[in-house]
C-alpha cells in the first residue's frame, strides 16, 4: 500500500516532465517554421514588389515580415531555453507568439490593399498553428480572436465612412444604397470569414486529435517496447550474472572463494546497503558460523567485502543476529500456516514479530527493509543470504527478489559441490596415505620373507654341512687313529721276516721262492708309501671337517671370541672352486694373521665373509689376471678389513642400490639381491659399518669395521644367520 502511495505522485510527475519537454520541442519547432516562412514572405514581397510593381505598403509590409523573423530569433534563442521547464510558461509564451502572429497578419492583411487584399487567407495559419501546440479549447479560442482581428481591421478600414453610415436616416438615395450594401459588405465578409475561422479550426481540432490518438496509439506502443526492452536487459543481465556466478563457483572449489565471489555479484546487481551470506559450519571442521558480506563504505559507492569465520560481527550484522538468523533457518521451509516458503521478505523489519527476539540487534543495524534468502540444497539448508537496507521506503523489486533466489539456488549448490570435493580429496588423501602405508609393509613383509626363505635355506645348507662334518669325523678319526698301529705293525711284521731269513739254506729256498712270488721287497717298500698316503689322506680329510666345522660355527650361535682371519681362511677354503694357486691367487696384508681376536657372532661374520668373497670371486670371473687382495688393520677399538678385487667395478648408477634388498645385477637364477644387504644388517648389529670403493674397469674395495666388542644381541632375529652362504 505504501508503495502504491509513494508512486503515483512520481508517475504524474515523469507523465507532466514528459508533457513539458514534448511542448518545448513543438514550440522551437513552431519558431523555426515562422522563421523560415517569414523569410519566404520576405523574399516573395520582394520579388513581387520588384518585378510586378504591384502597389502595396511594401515597406510596412515587409518591416511586419521583419518583426515576425525578429520576435521569432529573440524566442528561439532566449526565451524558449528560460521556460524549458515549465509547461505553463511554455503555453503562455505560444500565445503571446500567437497573438503577435495574428495582430502581425492584421497589419500585413492591412497594408496589402487592405479589405480587398487576399492575404487574409494566412489568417487560418495560426489556427492550424495552434492545434499544434494547444488543445481544444486553444485552437476555438484563437479561431475566435482571428476572426475578432479581421472584423476588427473590417471595421477599421471602414471607419471613415463610420460617422456617415450611422448618421444616415434617410432610407433612399444612393447614400443610403451605399451604406447599406457596405454595411452587407461587413457583415456578410465578418459572417463568411468566421465560419470559415471555425470550420478550419474544427478541422484542425479534428486533425489533431487524428493525429495525437495515433500518436497515443505509437506511444502506448513504444511503451511497451521499452518494458519489453527493459524486461529482456532485465532477463539478459540477470542471465549474465548467474552465468558469472555460476563461472565464478565453477572456477573453485574453496569455499571462501565462492561465497565472496558470490557476494560480490549480487551485490552489484541489487540495490541494498548490505548484501550478506551466513553458513552453518560444515561438518565437524568448527563451530564457527561463516560470514561473507558486502556493505557500502562510508564513500557510499565503494563496496567492500568483508568475511569471516568467527562468531563475531562482521559488517553490521552482530554475532547474535548472525546465529539468530542461522538458528531459524530450518523454520524458513514453512509458514505459520505450513504452506512452503521460499523467501522472506520483511519490509519494516524492527516492527516485525520475527525479529522481536533480536529488536535490539536490527533497531542498531538500523535496517529496515530485509530480505532473508534461505540456500536450499533439496531439504537441507546450506545457510542464508541477506538483503538489507536502511532507507524507509525501499521495497527490493520483484526482479531482486528472483535473482536472490536464483543466486541462493546456484550458492548452496556450490557449497554441496565444495564439501564433496573437500571429503572426497580428504578420503582420497587417507587412501594414499594408506596405501603408501601398505606399500611399506609389503617390501618389508616381502624382504622379511625372503630373508627368512634364505635363512631357512641357509639354515638347512649350514646343518647338512654340519651334519657331513659330524658323521665324518667319526670314521676319519678310526682310520687316522689306527694308522699308527697300523705301521707299527707292518714295521713288527718286517722285522718277522726279518729274522726268518736267518733260517737254514735249506728252508730258506721256499721261504724266498715265497718273498719273490709277492715281491717282497716291493711290497714292502709300497706299505710305507700307503701308510704315509693314508696318513696324508686321512690327515687332510680331518682339515676339511675342521673347516667345515669351523665355518658352520654350529656350536657357536652365542657372542663369542672369534678369530676374523680364521674366518676369511676357512671361508675361502669353502670357495676353494675359486680361489687357490691355479685359479684366483689371494694376498694378505703382512699384519693379517695377528689380528687380535674380535668378540663377535662367528658364524654370521662368516657369512658376510662368504657374501663379500663370493661377490668378488663372480665380479672376476674369466678375467685374465684376476687377483684378491685382503687386508686386516687395527684402527682403535675396531678392526678393518677391506676386500679389494680387480673386476671390472660397480657403475656409478647402481652405486647408490647395491644394498637394497632384492637389487641385483646378476641374471635370474643366479643372483638374489640379498647378500650385500644381509651383510649390512649384519655387520650394523655388531655396532660396525661397511661401505665400498668402486671404479669402473678397476675394481672394487669393500671395508668392513668390527669393533673389537660387539654390543651382545638377540640371536633370533631374522638375518641372524648362523650358518649362511650366498647360494651359487
Ligand atoms: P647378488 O650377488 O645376489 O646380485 P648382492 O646384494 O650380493 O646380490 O650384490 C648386489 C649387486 O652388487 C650385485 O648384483 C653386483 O652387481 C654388485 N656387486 C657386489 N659386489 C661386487 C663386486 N665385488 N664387483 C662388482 N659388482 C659387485
Amino acid at each position: 500500500m505504501t508503495q502504491s502511495i509513494a508512486r503515483e505522485p512520481n508517475i504524474d510527475r515523469s507523465k507532466s516532465r514528459e508533457l513539458t519537454s514534448e511542448l518545448y520541442l513543438k514550440s522551437e519547432q513552431l519558431l523555426r517554421f515562422r522563421i523560415a516562412f517569414s523569410l519566404v514572405s520576405l523574399c516573395l514581397c520582394v520579388g513581387i514588389y520588384s518585378f510586378a510593381g504591384v502597389e502595396f505598403e511594401f515597406y510596412r509590409a515587409t518591416g511586419i515580415i521583419c518583426s515576425v523573423s525578429i520576435y521569432s530569433f529573440i524566442g528561439l534563442a532566449f526565451v524558449v531555453k528560460a521556460l524549458r521547464s515549465s509547461r505553463a510558461k511554455l503555453q503562455s509564451f505560444n500565445a503571446i507568439l500567437l497573438v503577435l502572429d495574428a495582430l502581425a497578419l492584421t497589419g500585413l492583411v492591412h497594408f496589402t490593399h487592405g479589405i480587398e487584399s487576399d492575404l487574409y487567407v494566412l489568417y487560418l495559419l495560426p489556427i492550424m498553428l495552434s492545434s499544434y501546440t494547444f488543445g481544444r479549447r486553444g485552437i476555438y479560442l484563437v479561431a475566435a480572436f482571428v476572426a475578432l482581428c479581421y472584423i476588427g481591421l473590417l471595421v477599421y478600414e471602414s471607419s471613415p465612412l463610420l460617422p456617415y453610415l450611422l448618421q444616415s436616416t434617410n432610407p433612399r438615395g444612393l447614400a443610403s444604397a451605399f451604406a447599406f450594401k457596405l454595411w452587407r459588405r461587413i457583415f456578410a465578409r465578418a459572417f463568411f470569414f468566421t465560419s470559415v475561422a471555425f470550420l478550419w479550426a474544427r478541422f484542425c481540432d479534428y486533425l489533431s486529435r487524428v493525429s495525437r490518438r495515433s500518436n497515443e496509439r505509437l506511444l502506448e506502443q513504444l511503451e511497451a517496447n521499452e518494458k519489453l526492452i527493459a524486461e529482456s536487459e532485465e532477463r539478459a543481465k540477470r542471465e549474465r550474472l548467474i552465468n558469472s556466478i555460476n563461472k565464478g563457483v565453477r572456477s573453485t572449489l574453496e569455499l571462501d572463494s565462492i561465497l565472496r565471489s558470490a557476494v560480490n555479484q549480487l551485490s552489484q546487481a541489487v540495490s541494498a546497503d548490505l548484501v550478506a551470506i551466513l553458513c552453518p559450519p560444515t561438518t565437524g571442521e568448527s563451530t564457527n558460523i561463516y560470514v561473507q558480506a558486502s556493505e557500502p563504505s562510508t564513500a557510499a559507492l565503494d563496496k567492500e567485502s568483508v568475511s569471516g569465520v568467527a562468531n563475531q560481527p562482521v559488517g553490521s550484522i552482530s554475532a547474535r543476529l548472525q546465529s539468530f538468523i542461522l538458528s531459524r533457518r530450518s523454520s524458513y521451509l514453512k509458514d505459520d500456516a505450513g504452506r512452503k516458503i521460499k523467501t522472506f521478505v520483511f519490509t519494516d523489519a524492527p516492527a516485525d514479530q520475527f525479529f522481536a527476539d533480536v529488536k535490539e540487534e536490527i533497531e542498531s543495524s538500523g535496517f529496515r527493509s530485509i530480505v532473508l534468502q534461505p540456500m536450499m540444497y533439496g531439504e537441507i539448508s546450506r545457510g542464508v543470504i541477506i538483503l538489507a537496507d536502511r532507507r524507509k521506503d525501499k521495497v527490493f523489486e520483484e526482479s531482486e527478489l528472483v535473482l536472490t533466489k536464483v543466486v541462493a539456488g546456484q550458492v548452496a549448490v556450490a557449497i554441496e559441490h565444495a564439501n564433496l570435493v573437500g571429503e572426497l580429496s580428504s578420503k582420497n588423501r587417507d587412501l594414499v596415505g594408506k596405501n603408501l602405508n601398505l606399500d611399506a609393509k609389503n617390501l618389508e613383509l616381502k624382504t622379511m620373507q625372503s630373508q627368512l626363505i634364505h635363512h631357512e635355506k641357509m639354515a638347512s645348507l649350514g646343518r647338512l654341512v654340519a651334519g657331513i662334518a659330524h658323521e665324518l669325523n667319526n670314521p676319519i678319526n678310526f682310520v687316522h687313529g689306527n694308522l699308527p698301529y697300523l705301521k707299527q705293525y707292518a714295521d713288527e711284521l718286517k722285522k718277522l721276516v726279518d729274522k726268518a731269513s736267518e733260517i737254514e739254506e735249506e728252508h730258506r729256498r721256499d721261504f724266498d721262492e715265497l718273498k719273490r712270488k709277492i715281491k717282497y721287497d716291493f711290497l714292502i717298500s709300497d706299505l710305507d708309501n700307503i701308510i704315509a698316503d693314508l696318513n696324508e689322506g686321512s690327515e687332510r680329510i680331518r682339515h676339511i671337517i675342521r673347516n667345515l666345522r669351523s665355518f658352520s660355527r654350529l656350536d657357536e650361535a652365542e657372542l663369542k671370541e672369534a678369530s676374523i682371519c680364521e674366518g676369511i681362511e676357512s671361508t675361502l677354503k669353502i670357495l676353494s672352486q675359486y680361489y687357490g694357486n691355479d685359479k684366483i691367487p689371494v694376498h694378505f696384508s703382512p699384519g693379517f694373521a695377528s689380528m687380535p681376536q674380535v668378540l663377535c657372532y662367528p658364524g654370521q661374520l662368516n657369512q658376510v665373509w662368504m657374501n663379500l668373497l663370493s661377490n668378488a670371486a663372480q665380479a672376476m670371473q674369466g678375467q685374465a689376471e684376476a687377483r684378491l687382495n685382503i687386508q686386516a688393520e687395527l684402527e682403535g677399538e675396531s678392526v678393518l678389513v677391506q676386500i679389494s678385487d680387480n673386476g671390472p667395478g660397480i657403475k656409478q648408477e647402481v652405486q647408490s642400490k647395491i644394498f637394497d634388498p632384492f637389487f641385483t645385477t646378476k641374471p635370474v637364477g643366479q643372483g638374489t639381491g640379498l647378500g650385500l644387504s644381509i651383510c649390512h644388517s649384519i655387520i650394523e648389529r655388531h655396532g660396525g659399518q661397511i661401505w665400498f670403493s668402486s671404479e669402473l674397469g678397476k675394481g672394487t674395495t669393500f671395508f668392513v669395521r668390527i669393533p673389537l666388542t660387539a654390543k651382545r644381541q638377540s640371536p633370533n632375529l631374522p638375518g641372524e644367520l648362523s650358518q649362511i652362504s650366498e647360494p651359487d
